[in-house]
């Protein structure tokens, strides 16, 4: 008897391991601290704006919606725009060119076609609440480097790891064990890192998205070149590492609030 409840434990357990990870985004902390980092830096008239399309809605959760979906195939259509792939090897100009000739639905054109969908007074109030929730969501991704990675891996999904002993992969460390780890709430983590320089703002503002797209294959470039399949990550992975992870955060807020601010100048 004690042995089969063992056998079955054991049975639930190597099944858990194996599912497959769809998990294609910041978890739910990190979507929710780059909207709470942007709502500070909006104009009182870019807040109005949001408000009057969502309503009590937080940009923090309204950021969550484009994952939330992903369990009705109504909207299947939307899956690819939360990354865009890239060959590794490739120098700024190169990322460029690859990215202005890949027209599949990616991150990178479909962010440009919800500010679009914002900005036309034609736009109904049902589209401008859809695209205003993919754009937080998009803009986070976009700062989350495995959003930019291999095809030939998916994005990391198939390096295997170990986090603290637990099996995992290199998309789901920084989608979600990294900053699983601070044990902050999303508001907390934000009061925590929303602290940038005046420089930093000024820099970070004024980059395009495919400078962002870049930025981010750099750092994802990095990462690649410090794991490999199998490694036992942990405590030194983490020292390596939280700068980048809260810079990409805060990054992404405040370029979030600056597109937002924008659409509504
Ligand atoms: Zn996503």
């Amino acid at each position: 008897m004690l042995i089969s409840k063992k056998l079955k434990v054991a049975i639930l357990i190597a099944i858990c391991a194996y599912l497959p990870s769809n998990v294609f985004a910041w978890g739910m902390i990190g979507h929710r601290v780059v909207g709470q980092i942007a709502e500070t830096y909006l104009t009182s008239k870019s807040r109005k704006a949001v408000q009057s399309i969502l309503g009590t809605e937080t940009l923090a959760i309204s950021s969550n919606w484009p994952d939330f979906i992903k369990s009705d195939s109504t909207f299947n259509y939307l899956s690819s725009w939360h990354y865009v792939n890239l060959p590794g090897g490739l120098d700024e100009q190169g990322v460029f060119s690859y990215l202005n000739t890949e027209k599949s639905a990616n991150i990178y054109n479909k962010i440009p076609e919800m500010v679009s969908i914002l900005k036309d007074k034609h736009s109904t109030l049902e589209q401008r609440k859809m695209a205003l929730r993919l754009l937080v969501h998009l803009v986070g991704d976009l700062h989350q480097p495995m959003h930019t990675a291999r095809k030939e891996d998916l994005g990391g999904n198939r390096v295997n790891l170990t986090w603290f002993g637990n099996r995992t992969n290199l998309h789901r460390i920084w989608d979600e064990n990294l900053i699983e780890y601070q044990q902050l709430s999303y508001t907390e983590y934000a009061a925590t890192i929303n602290h940038p320089s005046k420089v930093q703002l000024a820099a970070w503002r004024k980059t395009s998205i495919q400078q962002d797209v870049f930025e981010s294959y750099q750092i994802v470039n990095k990462i690649y070149d410090t794991v490999k399949p199998d490694d036992k990550l942990g405590y030194k992975y983490n020292f390596d590492f939280v700068d980048t992870l809260n810079q990409q955060l805060l990054k992404g807020g405040v370029r979030l609030a600056e597109i937002i601010n924008e659409i509504y100048s």
